[in-house]
């Protein structure tokens, strides 16, 4: 792995880092506590060209590489981690019909998806199938040209904004393994029998609904199958989580980060015992932990992101990244919240929602519980005797 930055993704982050600046960090503790969507926000990063930045260039994307994408997502989350939910779940589509997706779902989608036009959203868990995807209930049944899908979705993120759903639904309930009738589609948000559900109250993540889908007798094209074969919907979604693992562990750095540079500034302007804290043991320990961990966490999260852009599989890589940056972030923020005593505790300043916002890490996107058994088994197949 080469450390050195190429101009172009030295270019990335800096262009991340002086919107966050500008656009982000001054909205984002007001936009967290009244819940709101910033969507002045989202729309200068369509004009920007992030609603495509890693989707290929002749579909209208910036074909930006992993690497390139990691960095800018650490940037926009040290000003406000749910701004970066936006893209991630958006480009986990994006990524599923530019790398599955039959030439018409490119021509017809990418270039929307690209401009964010149109804004995606991904379907998978159910209430009764988190961890255990494959288990889900919805049904796509074939019917002439149509497939018909019912069933229920829950924790989707973007539902309320987003048009453009990609959606896991089983269109073989009978087959062994069950992962093998899982099929992925495309559903517009205005299909007849499609509605989004209710809003659900969240710790953190502020600013973007999470919601129910439902789907009663949704009738869509069987063109809107991603790709032209049924069975290969869970394939095509845990490629893409290893995107959105490299989004979510450059989203808990950034996190970690934010944390960390409040405190080491905090830590300089507060005196107690007439010194500065930043002069006691205690802190400057919680400081070098904080600032070592988020080095070791952005290095596991651009080596993953390397990988993907060699084209190899990382699902090891990336669930390790996943699992030491949102750990990770959990403690940095809880540190952040210690170095700042009983403001810290406030919503005077950031850390506490960058705690709330941390907490989400280990859960979404795979828990630390299934990103630890995702890399046992990787680890056991390499070192299989
Ligand atoms: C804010 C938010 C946004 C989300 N956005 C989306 C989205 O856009 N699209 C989408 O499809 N989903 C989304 N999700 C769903 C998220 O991916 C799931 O919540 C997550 O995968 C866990 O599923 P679950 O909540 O049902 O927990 P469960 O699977 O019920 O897990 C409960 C506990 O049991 C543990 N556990 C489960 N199985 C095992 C096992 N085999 N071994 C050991 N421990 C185990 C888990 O680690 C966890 O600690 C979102 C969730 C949240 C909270």
């Amino acid at each position: 792995m080469d450390f050195t930055f190429t101009d172009e993704q030295q270019a990335a982050q800096m262009m991340a880092r002086r919107f966050t600046e500008k656009e982000i960090i001054p909205i984002a503790d007001e936009f967290d506590h009244e819940d709101k969507y910033p969507a002045e926000v989202a729309d200068k990063m369509a004009e920007l060209g992030l609603f495509g930045i890693i989707l290929p260039p002749e579909y209208g994307g910036m074909g930006m590489d992993y690497v390139s994408y990691a960095l800018v997502i650490e940037e926009i989350s040290r000003g406000w981690m749910s701004i970066a939910g936006i893209l991630n779940s958006h480009l986990m589509v994006g990524y599923m019909i530019a790398n599955y997706g039959t030439e018409e779902q490119k021509q017809k989608y990418l270039p929307d998806i690209s401009s964010g036009e149109r804004r995606g959203s991904l379907g998978l868990t159910e209430a009764e199938a988190g961890s255990d995807t494959a288990s889900m209930k919805s049904t796509a049944k074939r019917d002439g040209d149509d497939y018909v899908i019912n069933g229920n979705k829950m924790f989707i993120t973007n539902a309320e904004r987003g048009n453009t759903f990609a959606v896991l639904a089983k269109t073989d309930t009978q087959i062994q393994p069950q992962h093998r009738g899982i099929s992925a589609f495309i559903v517009d948000k205005e299909t007849p029998g499609f509605t989004v559900g209710r809003k659900i109250e969240k710790l953190g993540y502020k600013g973007l609904r999470t919601c129910e889908l439902v789907f009663e007798d949704c009738r869509i094209p069987k063109d809107n199958l991603i790709g032209d074969k049924e069975g290969q919907g869970l394939k095509y979604v845990l490629n893409g989580l290893e995107v959105g693992r490299i989004n979510v562990a450059a989203r808990a750095v950034g996190v970690a980060r934010a944390a960390f540079e409040d405190s080491i500034k905090y830590a300089q302007q507060r005196h107690q015992f007439g010194q500065p804290i930043c002069q006691f043991q205690a802190i400057q320990h919680k400081l070098a932990e904080m600032a070592t961990g988020i080095e070791a966490g952005r290095l596991l999260t651009l080596m993953a992101a390397d990988k993907k852009n060699r084209g190899e599989r990382c699902d090891l890589e990336a669930g390790m990244a996943k699992l030491f940056t949102s750990e990770l972030s959990v403690k940095a923020s809880l540190e952040g919240i210690q170095i700042h005593g009983g403001y810290g505790y406030t919503q005077e300043f950031s850390v506490e929602r960058y705690l709330r916002d941390a907490c989400l890490f280990p859960v979404g996107e795979g828990t630390s519980e299934i990103q630890k058994m995702v890399i046992a088994r990787r680890l056991l197949e390499k070192y299989k005797i």
